[in-house]
């Protein structure tokens, strides 16, 4: 069977893995920690850096194609793969995009669609214009920023100049606070000859900064969910996109749509693709980088998926009350088999399926609170 190359051995790169397997393909992970959780999924672990000569040339070998779960990796080793010969998807270019923030949003607003207003700060020097049109406003770090790390919210110019100089005068966008009605994504999957899918909308709910809940199909009007799958789709087409790509939006009032940002890979708010569609979002990675053609992605069920955090595990990592959640008949649990249960850090999620994505809410949050 063919082997496939994954850049990135964390959760996403264990349920690759897994969907991969499931396909008939062997699988090699880079990731240079030893630990990682999709390293026991994996035929091959190579544990080295992922700009490591070696570690590359292994992979373009042995490797039939080569995907990333991991959108700071070196678009430059993911070119040097392509020229090669091996098929690498997403494209080392699309990954540099998606790496930048300003870079991200210019090219989201040249493809004529919408963003939040922003500005790109490269010094001090960027903040002594008239900002009252990002302001209040949220400074992000330019690259590295997940979870709402990187970021820092302030009310005056002030404030900005304060927290450029908190985050160490990085490249950072300030992007102007936008009263949300709430957050959806979408989920594309598009192949080189050009067939594309898109799941359906998920409905997305944070706590400090991190993906909490998400909630199939999205309670939003049909029109809007509809207008946020045709804006990702159409993001994918002029980004020539190959692969899986997620796009994160903001729903303002009076029904606008703006898109707040893109990831290479599949995504934390599709994990209910695992249950709750046939085809889930690691497939369709599969699916896209073996140039097959993108599965079936209708909703079979209304579904909730909460993230399992660190927090819900007791002291000295005690495991979570499992058992309501075990006999629960519509809900399922995925655990990445990561060992310390720090807080923030994502160590599973469980979805409830349901008649009504309100119910597989009401279930989902019953449930949640037994867990501690
Ligand atoms: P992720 O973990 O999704 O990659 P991230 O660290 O890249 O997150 P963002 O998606 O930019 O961060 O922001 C995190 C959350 O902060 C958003 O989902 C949203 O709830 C809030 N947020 C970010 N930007 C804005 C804004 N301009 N206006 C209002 N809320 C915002
Ligand atoms: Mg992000
Ligand atoms: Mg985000």
């Amino acid at each position: 069977p063919a082997m496939l190359g994954i850049l990135g051995g964390g959760q996403l790169g264990r349920m690759f893995a897994t969907a991969a397997k499931t396909m008939g393909y062997r699988v090699t992970v880079l990731d240079p920690d030893q630990n990682a959780p999709a390293a026991d999924f994996a035929d091959v672990h190579i544990a080295k850096p992922y700009t490591d000569p070696d570690a590359l040339a292994e992979l373009a070998r042995t490797c039939a194609a080569i995907t990333t779960e991991f959108e700071n990796v070196n678009a430059d080793s993911m070119r040097w793969l392509a020229a090669q010969g091996v098929p690498v998807s997403p494209s080392g270019d699309c990954v540099a995009i998606a790496q930048d923030r300003v870079a991200e949003k210019t090219f989201i607003r040249n493809a004529g669609l919408a963003t939040a207003p922003f500005l790109a700060i490269n010094n001090a020097g960027d903040l002594n214009g008239d900002l009252s049109a990002y302001l209040p406003g949220i400074l992000k770090t330019a690259r590295l920023g997940y979870d709402g790390k990187g970021q820092v919210r302030v009310k005056t110019a002030e404030e900005a100049r304060l927290a450029l100089s908190d985050l160490k005068h990085q490249p950072c966008v300030l992007e102007k606070m936008m009263p949300l009605v709430a957050e959806v994504s979408a989920i594309v999957a598009r192949t080189s000859k050009t067939e594309i899918a898109c799941f359906p909308v998920a409905e997305n709910q944070h706590v400090g900064g991190i993906l909490d809940v998400s909630i199939v199909p999205a309670r939003v009007e049909a029109a809007i969910a509809e207008r946020a799958r045709q804006m990702a789709m159409q993001l994918a087409e002029k980004l020539n996109y190959v692969g899986v790509l997620a796009v994160e939006f903001f729903v303002l009032e009076g029904d606008e749509l703006v898109i707040n940002e893109m990831a290479p890979r599949p995504h934390n708010s599709g994990h209910y693709t695992l249950d709750a569609t046939l085809t889930s979002q690691f497939e369709q990675q599969v699916r896209t980088m073996c140039h097959l053609y993108p599965g079936k992605t209708d909703l079979l069920r209304p579904a909730v998926m909460v993230n399992l955090l660190g927090d819900v595990w007791g002291e000295h990592g005690a495991e979570p009350r499992w058992d309501v959640l075990l006999t629960a008949p519509n809900t399922k649990l995925h655990l990445y088999g990561k060992k310390d249960a720090r807080a923030g850090r994502k160590m599973g999620h469980f979805n409830v399926l349901a008649a009504s994505a309100d119910a597989a809410l009401e279930q989902a949050e019953a449930i949640k609170d037994t867990l501690r």
